[in-house]
């Protein structure tokens, strides 16, 4: 039996039903009526192994940074998502930065040339901000939009129509960008979007963490909710590299002679209190070297571990292994075997 208080329940309802198929009939669906664009990647790279997540939107308007997974991986007033490779040679290897839907080029400028900028001494970079990019236009009020391109690599002009996944150009270093990275930002009805979350950027911490109305399909969706935690590269040297080489140069040479011999390792995204072990095996399967470095008080966007000593002279394939300690939890472990002496590369 109904009583009074339940009879105006479903009464109530049914006004709301009506009231939402009116405003369906005069104005567009609103963005939480809208199924997802199921967007994809705006990268044809192994995201983990040669292209990273380096930093995401900022969601929060106060002078507080937050990322979308609630995290810090981002910085005031950044408005997408950027997805790196390891350094400026790596430009040659030609990424590809492809549509993230099928959509309408409406804008789009090449020519600017790939470099690290360097805010003490570099040019003015005002209007040209993004480098060389494109704009694209979506169904449903969603428009993309893709920065820091490889000079001369762009592969379609305004009134192109692209399928999501059709290359557009390659991922560069131009405008104002201090790593090689390609950077995406959505717009949905004219409102810069964190397409993760599917939220307007600016909304605060209420708005991080919770992806079931995200833009992006379910495997994209999956892959940008891990840790941006990453060793990028490890090696062997005679000194330590310097990160700011790293990023221009690309790794440094191997070591010429056993003393001394450092092992590196450079990685992003590094949260406070976790550590590196660093192992290094001989030729013949000795532990040389087993340490692990301090904890760091304060998480790194960019980090570089590093440690070594005297080693026998003993020519041969050595191997280095590296893990990323977070607690008492592995996060990351990377591999690499390298020749010192006679056959060095
Ligand atoms: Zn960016």
């Amino acid at each position: 039996m109904l009583t009074l208080k339940s009879l105006c329940a479903a009464h109530s309802r049914h006004g709301l039903l009506a009231m939402a198929i009116l405003a369906a009939a005069s104005s567009p669906a609103r963005a939480q009526d809208r199924s997802s664009p199921n967007l994809g990647l705006p990268v044809d790279c192994r995201l983990g192994e040669d292209c990273f997540v380096q930093q995401m939107p900022d969601v929060d308007p106060s002078e507080q940074a937050v990322d979308p997974l609630c995290g810090n991986a981002t910085y005031q007033g950044h408005d997408g998502w950027d997805i790196r490779i390891r350094t400026l040679k790596d430009i040659e290897r030609g990424t590809p930065v492809i549509a993230i839907a099928d959509g309408t080029i409406t804008r789009a400028r090449d020519g600017i040339p790939d470099r690290i900028y360097d805010r003490a001494h570099d040019m003015d970079a005002a209007g040209k901000e993004c480098g060389n990019g494109l704009l694209v236009e979506h169904a449903d009020g969603l428009v993309s939009q893709y920065c820091h391109l490889k000079e001369g690599s762009l592969v379609v002009r305004p009134g192109a129509r692209v399928k999501k996944g059709d290359r557009l150009g390659s991922i560069g270093a131009s405008g104002l960008a201090e790593f090689p990275h390609v950077h995406l930002s959505v717009r949905r009805d004219g409102k810069p979007t964190e397409p993760l979350t599917g939220r307007p950027l600016g909304l605060g911490r209420e708005s991080c963490g919770e992806t079931g109305a995200g833009l992006f399909e379910p495997a994209v969706r999956d892959a940008l909710s891990r840790s941006p935690s990453a060793i990028l590269l490890v090696g062997l040297a005679n000194a330590p590299p310097e990160l700011s080489s790293l990023v221009r140069n690309g790794e440094p040479p191997g070591p010429k002679t056993f003393e001394p011999v450092v092992a590196w390792v450079w990685a992003i995204n590094v949260e406070s209190e976790s550590f590196f072990r660093l192992r290094l095996v001989d030729p013949d399967g000795r532990t040389m070297m087993n340490v692990e470095t301090k904890s760091l008080e304060r998480r790194k966007a960019n980090y570089l571990a590093y440690a070594g000593g005297k080693l026998a002279q003993r020519e041969g394939e050595y191997g280095l292994q590296v893990d990323l300690i977070s607690g008492s939890k592995t996060i990351w472990s990377t591999t690499r075997s390298i020749l010192i002496g006679q056959g060095e590369r």
